[in-house]
């Protein structure tokens, strides 16, 4: 059996933290990434940005199931990533940064220290490393969607610089080319002898089994291999899911539930898994006349942000690509075609909760996600509805319209509130944006689990960075704000006394 000692570890090697183990490994520290999931970083199916769908539901995906929706689909699955990079060696590498009035929201949650402007380095640090580039949308079809919603009256803007506007136009990406350019890309496997990766060792295929603690410090980790310990700082970064399901199989958590589960309680901590958010989406679909041009990169090429009360921030968030995509309608008994292209409208603020937590003390076994969607007293399912009939209109404006042949779904004959809503709530999935479940803030009372400088409230020296810290969502594709998450958390634990 190993038994190892580090300054740090990291657990989970995806897109927060290949950022946190790099940065700390190029400042001199002795650093274990421990991941759970294998290296793959030859894996053409992983580089290639054009092959992501076939990663879906394959062995490097986690693919959860969801509990039973009351009130929308529960038929889909999440996919999240269990290999080097994690989540954002499957995702499409869309990268926005929030409008600054989401921070302000943070600020006012108790993420003090989170102000636009004080993330705004971080933020530049991540695009200086992943670099950008626009869609270039030499697609006929997106171009004429583009050119139908500015003739619909959305503002045409450009995305250059990767920050949320109102509008419409072509996405930014975390790419080069056809080359996805993930955090475990472009941060990690750079890392040469001399810049830090003889401070590195990456450990892949080690799930982490739970964490070990003396007094009120995080010491190490318990893996199938062995125990691994850290003289300083543990930083766990397993993601919306598993940060939370980790927490809770070490014994931090709701201590009455813990119990009831058969885990000794080291902890009450009763934010752990609560607070969980995403973005809820539907999906519209038009047969085409003719075939689009394919879309190699097999991507949503087209973005657009609008508000749907005059002097309100944007609060519907809109991807399109020139293909049809069609799964969930199909399974709802919608019409499909060979050939067409949807639009998913999805909602930015959304105002359900959810929660993650154990069905066991099995860490083999897959945590309990319930996100409760469209249990907010109607807003989240009235933005879709708002987001259906705004596609609906842009897609009566010429360019678009000479291309279109029929409306496939829902089709012409679903127009009151009433029935757009069962419609969009039967399609129902996400635009797979998890996060929330392990919020930053200033009281435990309030649901808090770290602290604003991402410390864990009771153990001195545990720290959580990776999407599972958001106390609100943010109203943009969250990756990027996931990578300025581990920027800061790195500068923390080097300036920080662990
Ligand atoms: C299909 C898809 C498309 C997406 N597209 C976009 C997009 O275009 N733009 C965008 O901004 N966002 C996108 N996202 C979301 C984005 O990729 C995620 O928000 C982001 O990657 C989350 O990063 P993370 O660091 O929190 O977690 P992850 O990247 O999921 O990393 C967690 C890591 O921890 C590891 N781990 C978990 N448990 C353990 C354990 N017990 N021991 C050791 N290791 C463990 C996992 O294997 C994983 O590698 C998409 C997501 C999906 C699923």
């Amino acid at each position: 059996m190993e038994r190892r000692t580090y300054d740090h570890l990291v657990i989970g090697a995806g897109s927060a933290g290949c950022v946190v183990a790099a940065r700390l490994a190029q400042a001199g520290r002795r650093v274990a990434l421990i991941e759970a999931g294998p290296l793959e970083e030859q894996n053409e199916d992983i580089l290639n940005l054009g092959r992501w769908p076939e990663l879906i539901g394959g062995p490097l995906d986690y693919d959860f199931a969801i509990e039973p929706q009351p009130r929308g689909n529960s038929a889909f699955r999440h996919p999240r990533g269990r290999v080097l990079g994690g989540t954002g060696s499957l995702n499409t590498c869309i990268a926005f940064i929030p409008a600054d009035g989401d921070f302000q929201r943070w600020v006012a949650a108790g993420g003090v220290g989170w102000s636009a402007a004080e993330v705004a380095p971080h933020y530049e640090r991540v695009l200086a490393t992943l670099g950008l580039e626009l869609a270039d949308l030499d697609n006929p079809l997106s171009a004429a969607f583009v050119s139908a919603a500015e003739a619909a009256g959305l503002p045409r803007v450009d995305f250059a610089g990767a920050k949320m506007q109102p509008g419409v136009g072509p996405a930014p990406f975390n790419r080069q080319g056809d080359r996805r350019r993930s955090t475990a890309i472009a941060y990690l496997l750079p890392l040469s002898r001399w810049s830090g990766g003889a401070h590195l060792h990456i450990l892949p295929e080690r799930p982490v089994l739970r964490l070990l603690f003396e007094g009120d410090r995080a010491i190490g980790v318990a893996t199938h291999a062995g125990e691994i310990f850290a003289e300083g700082a543990i930083i766990l970064c397993a993601g919306a899911f598993h940060t939370p399901q980790l927490l809770l199989l070490s014994g931090i958590g709701p201590a009455d539930e813990l119990q009831a589960l058969g885990i000794r309680p080291y902890l009450d901590l009763p934010g752990v898994g609560e607070n969980l958010q995403d973005h809820p989406e539907t999906t519209i679909g038009w047969q085409t006349k003719r075939p689009p041009p394919p879309n190699a990169i097999r991507v949503w090429e087209v973005v657009l942000f609008a508000a749907l009360d005059e002097g309100l921030a944007p609060q519907l968030m809109m991807h399109m690509g020139p293909n049809l995509v069609d799964g969930y309608a199909r399974q709802a008994g919608f019409p499909s075609a060979e050939w067409g292209f949807s639009v998913t409208p999805n909602v930015m603020q959304a105002q359900s909760r959810g929660r993650v937590s154990l069905r066991s003390a099995d860490p083999a076994a897959a945590p309990k996600i319930d996100f409760r969607y469209f249990q907010d007293g109607g807003r989240d399912e009235a933005v879709l509805v708002d987001g259906l009939r705004l596609a609906r209109e842009i897609a009566a404006q010429e360019p678009l319209r000479e291309w279109i042949d029929r409306e496939l779904f829902p089709g012409p004959k679903w127009q009151s509130d009433a029935a757009l809503s069962r419609y969009a709530r039967q399609v129902s999935a996400s635009v797979y944006h998890p996060v929330g479940s392990c919020r930053l803030g200033l009281s435990v009372e309030e649901g808090a689990v770290v602290d604003p400088q991402l410390r864990l409230h009771g153990l001195a020296n545990l720290y959580v960075a990776d999407a599972s810290v958001f106390p609100l969502h943010v109203g943009v594709n969250p990756n990027l704000t996931v990578a300025m998450i581990g920027e800061r958390c790195a500068e923390w634990v080097l300036g920080g006394v662990p």
